[in-house]
Formats: structure tokens, sequence, C-alpha cells
């Protein structure tokens, strides 16, 4: 971190001023110009606020050299990071690290038969964990809020008969004990700033897949992600959903760049969400291959045996027969890509 000190300081002042940063356990250097003195900070400057600073009446100007995130930093783990999940058949899948993860299934559990039927065609198609919501996060009070704890229980259920691991989302900290059997706990784009939830996940010992929020930067996905690092919790999967922006044709602008961003950042694993991102079914295939081919180490895909019928989400979701189909193909993108499926 640089720090321009306002021309014509006092040199007892910038003295001054120099120790209480070297209180915060960083070393500054001294750059003494004609005009002006220029600290530079030496050291981890990851819990020296920036902002804060520019409201010293010392300071000019303030640049941030290092990334705001640590743990989160690939500069700091260059190695790739690897998610590795055991069914409960004893089959271990992975995210990351060369792993293409494909995580297939509705947006909400709705019935036993529904999850079942579901669970069991995109196991045989390939997908290696099952997705359903149990609490659903709705813009509007009035529509379906998901089946709650009897949602967790039909997706345990899925979960015992297939041998797939699961992912839900996790909307309330009071649900974790809940949780217990739950192989991946999702963080929805509505919640990746709720500090308070990603302190806790900080604190257990599950997988976080962490959905970027709407309207966030690469920098907020990787400071959320830190939250959870920073309590301890290092297994991280980032999710791309689509972001807000000026075009309402498709529900949300899937920011593709986001993949090597986010990679070139981070060692966590990146993967993409090609249902919220687009809200348009006859998109999905073109985008999971399209988020493939851009380096993405998984997919989440909405799947549903009626999307007619179905209690949300129905017009971004897949048939069965659809994502068996794109499955074949995302296999040889996995291929060119050399990643395993
Ligand atoms: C979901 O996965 O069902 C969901 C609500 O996603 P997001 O948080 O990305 O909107
Ligand atoms: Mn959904």
């Amino acid at each position: 971190m640089i720090i321009a000190i306002k021309p014509g300081t006092a040199g007892a002042e910038v003295q001054e001023f120099a120790a209480q940063l070297e209180q915060q356990g960083v070393r500054v250097h001294f750059s003494e110009g004609i005009r002006q003195t220029v600290l530079g900070l030496v050291g981890d400057t990851t819990g020296i606020d920036a902002d804060a600073l520019l409201a010293h009446h010392l300071v000019e100007k303030v640049i941030r050299v290092q990334e705001p995130y640590k743990r989160a930093n690939r500069l700091f783990h260059p190695a790739d990071t690897r998610i590795d999940i055991a069914g409960p058949d004893g089959e271990t899948r992975r995210i990351g690290a060369g792993y293409l993860g494909i995580i297939a299934g509705p947006c909400s559990v709705e019935t036993r038969e529904q999850i079942i039927g579901i669970s069991q065609a995109v196991k045989n198609a390939g997908a290696a964990f099952l997705r359903g919501g149990a609490f659903k996060p709705r813009t509007s009070p009035y529509s379906f809020q998901g089946l709650g704890s009897e949602g967790l229980d039909l997706l345990l259920e899925a979960k015992k008969v297939t041998g797939l691991p699961i992912v839900t989302e996790l909307m309330d900290i009071n649900h974790l004990e809940a949780f217990a059997d739950v192989d991946i706990i999702q963080i929805g784009a509505r919640n990746m700033q709720n500090f308070t939830l990603l302190k806790e996940l900080g604190r257990c010992d599950k997988p976080i897949l962490l959905k970027r929020g709407y309207a966030c930067t690469i920098t907020e996905v990787l400071m959320a992600a830190e939250y959870v690092l920073a309590g301890g919790n290092d297994q991280i999967i980032l999710c791309e959903r689509g972001i807000r922006s000026f075009d309402n044709y498709t529900r949300n602008v899937l920011d593709l760049s986001a993949v090597p961003a986010l990679k070139k950042q981070s060692h966590l694993p990146v993967i993409v969400d090609p249902s919220h991102a687009t809200g348009l079914s006859w998109m999905v295939s073109a985008m999971a291959k399209a988020a493939v081919a851009a380096g993405a180490d998984g997919l989440i895909i909405e799947v549903h045996n009626n999307p007619e019928k179905a209690l949300c989400d129905g017009e971004q979701s897949i048939t069965p027969e659809t994502f068996a189909s794109l499955m074949v193909t995302l296999k040889k993108y996995a291929d060119i890509e050399g990643k395993k499926i």
C-alpha cells in the first residue's frame, strides 16, 4: 500500500503517523520527494482499511498494491483448490483442479416422486451432485417458499436412493443443525454479503457453494469468500450466476469473464449456473458449454421432469432428456479442457 502525504506536512508529524501505522503490524518505507513524502507499507496490509486512511488529515492519496483478500488470493496459494465429497455410495466426487463437477436437479423440492425421479434421471445422465431447494429465497412472499424441513427430508431420501451428494440453500443460520447431512451448503446470490451468515459458515466443516450477488464485483465475491476462509473453512466453491444489467432479454447477464477473472485472482474452484443466469431453458445448454470452454470447474443446472408445472423457475428448467444429451456433449468439452467429469 502506498500513501502520499499532503505537501507541506512537517517531518515530525509524518514520523508520528508512520509509528501509528507500524503498530498495525506493517513496516513503513519513506520516500522523501522535493514537495511531498510518500510512504510504502510493507507486509500484510489486509488489516489496513484504505478508506479509513483517506479520512486522516495528513493523507492525500492511498493506492492499494496488494488485493484486500489474502486467503482467497492465488498469490499466496498458487495451486488450485479441489473439493472432494464422498457420497453415501462410497464414491468420491470432485470439483476443481482438473475435475468438472456437475450439479443438477430441480429449483425446489416439490414431492417425493418429483425429487426421486429427477435425482435418478440426473444420476443416470452422469451428474455428480443433486441440487434442490428446500428453503427458497423468493422475491414475493406470496410465491411458493419451498417445503422447508420436509423438503430437506425428501432430498436426503433422494441422496440415499441415488448415492448422490446433495446441494441445498441455507438462508438462516438457525437451520444449520438440520443441514447435518447436507453435503454442500449453498449460499444464494441474495445472501452473498450476509456477513453474519458468512462468519458462522467459517466455523462449519462443510463445503460452501457461494453464489455471486447480482450486483457484486469480482473483488466483493472474493471478499465474501475471505469471510468464510478467515473463519477457518477453506472449502469454498464460487459460482457465477449472472449479474444485473440494462438488458432484460435474459433474466440476468451471464458474466462469463468472471470465470477466468476469479480463477486468475483465486485458487478456489469456480462454477457457473446457466439456469439463473439466463432464465431461459432453451439457452441453458449453449451457456453451459460456453462456461466449460471458459474454464469453469463445474456447472449447477436446474432440471425438472415437468417444467410447465414446476412450482419455481420452470421457464429456465431443462428436462431430464435435454440434460442427458447435454451431458454427452459436456463430456467432449471436458476432454478438450483436459478435465475429468
Ligand atoms: C437457486 O439456486 O435456486 C437460487 C435461488 O439461486 P440464486 O441465489 O443464484 O438466485
Ligand atoms: Mn431456481
